[in-house]
C-alpha cells in the first residue's frame, strides 16, 4: 500500500467513524458490472471498485415484530437508510475532492418494480468484498449480525486493495425457513421464491398500514454464526 492508499483508507475510516457505520468493505466489481441496472455502460465502466458500507438493525426494534412489520420497524428502516445515504454521499464528496470519481448508490431505491431491483445489488457487492454470504433468505448474512444489517454502496475508481468472498455459508441453520409466512425461503439460496416474498410484502403494505414493502421476519430470525452457532465455515475467513 503506498502513501495515497493509506491516506485514502484513513479517510474512509474517518467517514465510517463519523457516520457510526458498523462495517466497510471494498470489492473489485469489474467482473460483475453487467449486473448493475440503470447505469449507462460508459458510466459503469468508470468504476472498477465499490465501497460497501453497513449499519446494524436494532435488536430491540426487531424484538417488537411478531407476525409481520410494524410502524416502529418501518421508521427505523427508513432512519438507517438515511444514515447510509448520508454517509455514502459524504464519502463520495471526499473521494471527488481527492480527484477521483465516486457515485453513491442509495440504500433502498427500487428502479425496476417488476424485478424489485435497485441500481445495484448491494448484497452482491458486500459478498464480493467479504462482508458475508448469500443466505437462504436471499439476504447478505454477516458473521457478526446475520441478516440484521442494511447496506449502501459508493462506486469509485480510487485505487484501493479489495476484499474477497468468504468461504462460508448457512451450514445446517434453517431458522428463517419456519418464520416466513409466504414460504419463500427454501433449502437452496438459489431457489428463493421472489414472487411469493413480493406478494407477501405487498399484502403487508396494505394490511399493516405501512405503505411500503418491508417485512423483517426473516431478518429478526437470522443472527448469523454468532447467534445460530450452526453455520459452517468451509474455507478461508478474514
Ligand atoms: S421478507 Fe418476509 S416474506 Fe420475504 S422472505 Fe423474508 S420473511 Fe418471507
Ligand atoms: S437464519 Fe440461518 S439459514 Fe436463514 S439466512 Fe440466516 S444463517 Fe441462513
Amino acid at each position: 500500500m503506498d502513501f495515497d492508499q493509506i491516506d485514502m483508507r484513513n479517510l474512509l475510516e474517518k467517514v465510517k467513524h463519523e457516520n457510526s457505520l458498523d462495517l466497510l468493505g471494498i470489492a473489485d466489481v469489474r467482473g460483475s458490472r453487467e449486473g448493475f441496472l440503470e447505469l449507462p455502460k460508459d458510466v459503469r465502466e468508470i468504476f472498477p471498485l465499490a465501497i460497501v458500507i453497513a449499519v446494524r438493525v436494532s435488536r430491540s426494534v426487531l424484538n417488537t415484530l411478531e407476525d409481520g412489520p410494524n410502524l416502529l420497524y418501518y421508521h427505523h428502516y427508513r432512519q438507517l437508510n438515511f444514515q447510509l445515504d448520508r454517509a455514502a454521499s459524504r464519502m463520495a464528496q471526499e473521494i471527488e475532492r481527492k480527484g477521483y470519481a465516486a457515485l453513491p448508490i442509495p440504500a433502498s431505491q427500487i428502479v425496476n418494480w417488476a424485478t424489485m431491483k435497485g441500481h445495484l445489488p448491494h448484497k452482491d457487492v458486500a459478498y464480493l468484498a467479504g462482508l458475508g454470504w448469500r443466505g437462504r433468505n436471499n439476504l447478505l448474512i454477516t458473521e457478526e449480525w446475520g441478516a440484521q444489517v442494511r447496506l449502501a454502496t459508493v462506486l469509485t475508481n480510487l485505487p484501493l486493495d479489495t476484499g474477497y468472498p468468504l468461504g462460508v455459508d448457512c451450514g445446517s441453520c434453517r431458522r428463517c425457513l419456519a418464520v416466513c409466512p409466504a414460504g419463500a425461503i427454501k433449502e437452496e439460496p438459489g431457489a428463493f421464491d421472489h414472487t411469493a416474498c413480493y406478494q407477501q410484502l405487498k399484502e403487508f403494505s396494505k394490511t399493516r398500514q405501512i405503505g411500503q414493502y418491508v417485512c423483517g421476519l426473516c431478518v429478526k430470525a437470522c443472527q448469523g454464526l454468532a447467534g445460530n452457532r450452526e453455520g459452517s465455515i468451509t474455507g478461508s475467513v478474514r
